[in-house]
């Protein structure tokens, strides 16, 4: 009988121990959070705009893991959410402007000369058949499956109301807090209700934070505490935990968080970019707050956190402040295009005993790799889904900082209209890079850019007419994936032609 129960006391006691030694993961998710936005550099070195910004816990996050220099998102939201979430990159995928909360509406701004593409206007979808929606299968479906607690927090967007990809709960989450088809919150005031006032509330305002009303918590800081929260079932029951901390912050409205604004007034900022940095700090406290959290309940050793933005910071004039298009710099343009002002954002990824703390890779590497890269932290292989990601692990990039991979090539397809005025880089463009360089193709004028981003991050020498090969053969390569891909394109009205593929224009 003591044998017996010596037995299966060992075995109970392995199950436990095994249950352990897998990984709780946290995906610490910023919206619009451009390169420069913290006092990280992921430059070579502080840049003007990172001595703005305060932001501690990345510092010490940075610190503590490796921070990717070159790690890229789509230019808008809900393309870089389903890459993120499917494994799938954004020409592949369909879904390449940003998803309306009115389901069937394209968010395409109207233009003179150009058709809108078809491209799938309601977004993601776990129903097979469900209209003009992605089907595919998610890392937090598969990591569910495998027994972890998975939670949402926060902005969600997806896709459209009344469509199942506009839930997160169809999405593989056990628990959703604020997360609907809306892409920014009404208000990040508690005072406000979030926007839930009875006869002024639309369809941004957001869901499930009832018991902040009228009280003073910031949007970000109401987040950080339910996160919290939602994490005590799982870790009392030494259960895995995945937690998407998806932020609202910081997308418009600029609104001030009141704890950090007056000091970024002193510091000569205008209200609106004092307001800016204030969403930046609160953001900056939420993953303070986790990490003294994780380390409280004994559980630091043995969770990874990836940091990530889901595009490059804003920089319109309005609703920024100061001068267009600057605040990037030494980056061009910002959310919304394709330089790398758009598309390039701060990664950083902290996990003890397998990543060497302080350390960086320069490594370039896109959204749809952190499907592959979550699956393999957390232990998962030989998973059965839907869809060709492709998307490549990082995990051993995490392990080997220092390895280069310059054959592989990052595409990125913006057949759409995102602002009524063409920006820099805004508006009807595909790009890909491979290496140091980078071709732009301009859908509009059938026009080609290139830049050698080693040696100009800025990108503000272009090449093309001196580096003709160069050119060639990035446009056949970028054609080619995207007619792999079934790209969508748009047409020309006054032709009724679909825009040609970069290889197809001299
Ligand atoms: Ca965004």
């Amino acid at each position: 009988m003591r044998g017996l129960i010596f037995f299966l006391l060992l075995v109970v006691t392995s199950a436990v121990v095994k249950a352990q030694t897998r990984p709780n993961i946290i995906l610490f998710f910023v919206d619009d959070m451009g390169w420069v936005d913290t006092s990280v550099p992921f430059g070579d070195s502080m840049v003007v705009v990172n001595k703005r910004y305060h932001t501690p816990n990345m510092q010490r996050l940075a610190s503590e893991g490796i921070k990717f220099t070159n790690a890229y998102a789509t230019p808008v939201c809900t393309p870089t959410r389903i890459s993120l979430l499917t494994g799938i990159n954004a020409a592949h995928h369909g879904v390449t402007n940003w998803t309306s909360p009115v389901k069937d509406r394209s968010t395409d701004v109207a233009d003179d000369e150009m058709a809108p593409a078809s491209w799938l206007v309601n977004g993601l979808s776990s129903i097979k058949g469900t209209a003009k929606t992605i089907f595919a299968n998610t890392y937090p479906q598969l990591l569910k499956q495998a027994g972890y607690f998975t939670v949402h927090v926060g902005k969600a967007h997806w896709g459209s109301m009344g469509t199942p990809g506009s839930n997160p709960y169809n999405l593989g989450f056990m628990v959703n807090i604020a997360g609907h088809a809306a892409g920014h919150p009404q208000s990040y005031l508690a005072k406000d209700n979030f926007g839930n006032i009875t006869g002024k509330a639309v369809a941004q305002a957001v869901p499930d934070l009832e018991e902040y009303f009228g009280s003073d918590t910031f949007l970000t800081e109401a987040l950080t505490l339910e996160a919290i929260k939602a994490l005590e079932a799982p870790i009392n029951n030494k259960q895995p935990f995945y937690l998407n901390m998806a932020h609202y912050a910081i997308h418009t409205p600029i609104q001030g968080d009141k704890r950090y604004v007056q000091k970024y007034i002193d510091a000569g900022l205008d209200s609106i970019e004092a307001n800016y940095a204030s969403l930046i700090e609160g953001m900056d406290k939420s993953l303070g707050d986790l990490m003294n959290y994780l380390k409280e309940k004994g559980i630091e050793k043995n969770t990874v956190i990836l940091f990530m933005s889901d595009n490059g910071g804003l920089s319109l004039v309005p609703p920024r402040g100061g001068v267009a298009h600057t605040h990037n710099l030494p980056l061009k343009s910002g959310k919304g295009s394709v330089y790398e002002g758009g598309i390039r954002v701060p990664m950083i990824v902290k996990w003890p005993g397998v990543v060497k703390a302080n350390t960086r890779s320069d490594q370039y590497i896109i959204v749809e790799d952190f499907f592959p890269s979550i699956l393999e932290i957390a232990g998962l292989k030989n998973y059965n889904i839907v869809q060709q990601v492709d998307g490549k692990s990082f995990v051993s990039q995490l392990k080997n900082p220092g390895y280069k991979n310059s054959s592989r090539s990052l595409v990125w397809h913006f057949p759409n209209k995102w602002q009524p005025n063409d920006g820099p880089g805004i508006n009807y463009k595909s790009a890909i890079r491979q290496g140091d360089w980078k071709l732009i193709y301009n859908m509009r004028d059938g026009s080609k850019e290139l830049y050698n981003l080693q040696l100009d991050v800025g990108e503000l020498q272009n090449l093309a007419s001196v580096e003709r090969k160069k050119v060639d053969a990035l446009a056949i390569l970028l054609s080619h994936q995207l007619r792999q891909w079934k790209a969508v394109m748009p047409s020309f009205k006054t032709t009724g032609k679909i825009v040609p593929l970069p290889d197809r224009v001299q």
